[in-house]
Parts: C-alpha cells; structure tokens; sequence
C-alpha cells in the first residue's frame, strides 16, 4: 500500500503525524504492514522557500500511489501576488476528477451537541457533495463565469451526465453499504428540482441509477427543506447525495450540529485515486501549541482504509478502519476522549495517546 503523504501547513502537520501512528497501529493489530508514505512537500511554507506551491513531479507521485493522505495548506499571511490563498490541492480535486466529497456527520457521546432532543445523540449520516461541477465551481474550474455588463455577473450551474451518474452510484453504493452494517442505509436526493432545469436532470439521472439498486430506500428533498430538516430531525437521515454548493453549505450546517472542525473528516474519491484530508483547514491560531483536535485527521485515516480496502481488495484494510472507528467511539463514550477544542483538557499528543491505547486494548 503506497501513500502519498503531504502534511502541509499549520497543524496539518501536527494531525497527519497523529493520524499515520494511528493508522499504523490499526494496521499492525490486525497483522498487516504500514504502508510505505512517499512524503510529498506542497504548501504556503514550501512555497515561500521556493515559490512552488507542491514539489515539481508531486501530481507525477500522487498519481503512483494508491491514495492520498493530506494534512492542511494556507496560511493567510502567504500569498500569491493576486490574493490568492496557496491551494495546490485544490488543483488536484480537478487534475484527478475527485468528484465525490464524502463529508461523515456523527454525533459522539460526550461531545458537544447543539441540539437538546435526546435522539440527537443518534445523529450519524453522511453527506456526499459532488465536488468538480455544479454551481460556481463550474466558474472556478472552467472559467464560465460570464461578466455580462459593468451592471451584472452570471455563474453557472453545470450538471452532466457523466459525472452525476458517477456520483449518484457511488451514492447507492455508499447506502448499500451501510445497509450492509445495520444502518438504514436510506439514500436522499437533495436539490431544487422545482425551480432549476440542471438539478430536474440531476434527479432524472437519480431516478435512472436507482433502477440498478432496488434494494435502496430513497427519498427526495429541496434543499431549502433540506436545511430546516437537517435542524428539526437529522436523525432520520442516513445518506444525502448533492450538487457542491448545497453540498459544501449542508456540510458545514450539519457539521455545526455535532461538534468543531476538529471532528469533520473528509474524503474526495475519483475514478483511480482518492484524497483524504480532515476537512478543517491549517488553524494558525493553535499551531505549534499541541491544542488540535487530531481526530478529524484520524478519521480521516480510517475512511482512506475502507477506501483501500476495496480498491486494492484487501478487507483487512477495512478492519483496521473499523478499529479507528471503534477507539474514537469508545474513547469518547468513556469520556477518555476531552479535546481542548471543545473545553477539555487534551491537546494533540494526547488525544492521540489516548487513541492508540484503545486500539491496543481491542481484543
Ligand atoms: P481554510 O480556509 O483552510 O478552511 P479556515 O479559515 O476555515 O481555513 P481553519 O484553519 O479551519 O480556518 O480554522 C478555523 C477555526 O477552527 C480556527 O479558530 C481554528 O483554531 C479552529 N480549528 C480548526 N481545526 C481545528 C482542530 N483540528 N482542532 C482545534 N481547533 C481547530
Ligand atoms: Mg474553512
């Protein structure tokens, strides 16, 4: 298993550490090897030294291994002359068609919860985001925001068939799955049908999956309904499928209702590889101090071993996921798991620590 491994910026150096010892750990208890991480440099500190935002043959080396694993980049203080942040993994998303973001929301014993319902503490669902079209990333990939008059900008929403349908069964298929592991595995559809003709033909091409996954409950809902939803009853939601606007907004709502950025894992899939990376970003304020939540990045980690384990066919990957997920979960639920983020007492280190003993513990 080769891992691609770009730490970046900020704390992503700090929680991709983490996430690797973890990751290491789960894989040596259920008897397989670390995989070998080709340590790539991308990012606003390497670009200051350099003026490279990732290493000259990095996409040449992310495109070798089976997956990339990544910390944080940015650093508001260092820019490109126009403005702009340094993302070369933005890049990426599109150099290697990661169009499925897969966004985990689940509420964890002890950890914050906004909402007072006791039934919140059943939150558990995933948000998947298509994350290369759809509205305004369209502008930003391809350049199609259309400067009409001094008086007035247009973007556009770009739907196509090719990558919806992708998107909508990987959708299926991520909802089998969970069916598979006791869940309700029921898959919604999230749009505006109603109003916009490009998200009627996301539904059309929803509609046309779902034909092949009979076994798949369904739902359909507008996104503004979608929204209220997601505040008035998320527990009744298993896997949201959408376009990337909807998809990033929703996510973070959702991540809002279960805890800090410091828990919100991230996976962006495309057809031959996939980037994991925790879904906050490098957090200057705290760097270098041992104060973030390396559990984003940890959970991070066990996605890309579910990931690997059907790519390469090796279902032991998936069990050592399985064990990370397992360690944060009774971690938490014996509340031996107190990030600072949340008011706790535990920095990096030790929610780190903390982790690695519950793996060893695991029979
Ligand atoms: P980006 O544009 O890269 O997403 P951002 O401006 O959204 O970055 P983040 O770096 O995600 O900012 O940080 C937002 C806030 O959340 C900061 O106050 C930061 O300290 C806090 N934060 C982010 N990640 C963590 C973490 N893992 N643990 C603790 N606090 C975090
Ligand atoms: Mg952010």
């Amino acid at each position: 298993m080769r891992i691609a491994l770009i730490k970046g910026d900020g704390i992503g150096v700090d929680v991709s550490e983490a996430a690797l010892a973890v990751l290491e750990a789960a894989l040596g208890k259920v008897g397989q090897d670390a995989p070998s991480c080709d340590e790539i440099r991308a990012g606003a500190g390497y670009f200051s030294e350099t003026g490279l935002d990732i290493e000259a043959d990095g996409e040449t080396r992310v495109d070798a291994a089976d997956a990339v694993f990544l910390g944080a980049i940015g650093l508001p203080s260092i820019r490109h002359t126009d403005g702009t942040e340094i993302s070369p993994h933005l890049r990426l998303r599109d150099t290697f068609g990661l169009y499925a973001g897969v966004r985990p929301v689940k509420a964890y014993p002890n950890a914050p919860q906004r909402l007072a319902d006791p039934r919140a503490a059943g939150i558990d669902l995933i948000i998947l985001r298509e994350s290369t079209e759809g509205l305004f990333y369209s502008a930003a990939t391809h350049k199609r925001s259309l400067v009409v008059t001094d008086d007035e900008v247009q973007d556009v929403l770009r739907i196509t068939r090719n990558t919806t349908t992708k998107l909508h069964t990987f959708a299926f298929n991520l909802a089998r799955k969970r069916r598979e592991r006791g869940k309700s595995g029921k898959l919604t559809c999230v749009d505006k049908a109603n109003v916009f003709t490009s998200l009627a033909f996301f539904r059309q091409l929803f509609d046309e999956v779902r034909h092949d996954f009979p076994d798949v409950p369904v739902g359909y809902n507008y996104v503004d309904a979608q929204a209220l939803d997601l505040v008035r009853k998320p527990w009744e939601f298993d896997v949201l499928v959408t376009e990337n606007m909807f998809g990033d907004i929703l996510s973070d709502l959702a991540g809002g209702l279960v805890g800090g950025m410091g828990m919100a894992a991230c996976a962006e899939i495309g057809d031959s590889t996939g980037l994991f990376q925790p879904a906050h970003g490098s957090a200057p304020d705290i760097m270098g101090q041992d104060k973030a939540n390396p559990l984003a990045a940890i959970l991070s980690g066990a996605l890309m071993l579910d990931y690997l384990s059907v790519k390469l066919d090796r279902p032991e990957l998936g069990d050592a996921g399985e064990l990370i997920n397992a360690a944060v979960e009774a971690g938490f639920r014996d509340n031996a798991l107190r990030p600072m983020e949340f008011g706790g007492d535990m920095g990096t280190r030790a929610i780190t620590r903390q982790v690695l003993s519950h793996i060893e513990k695991r029979p």
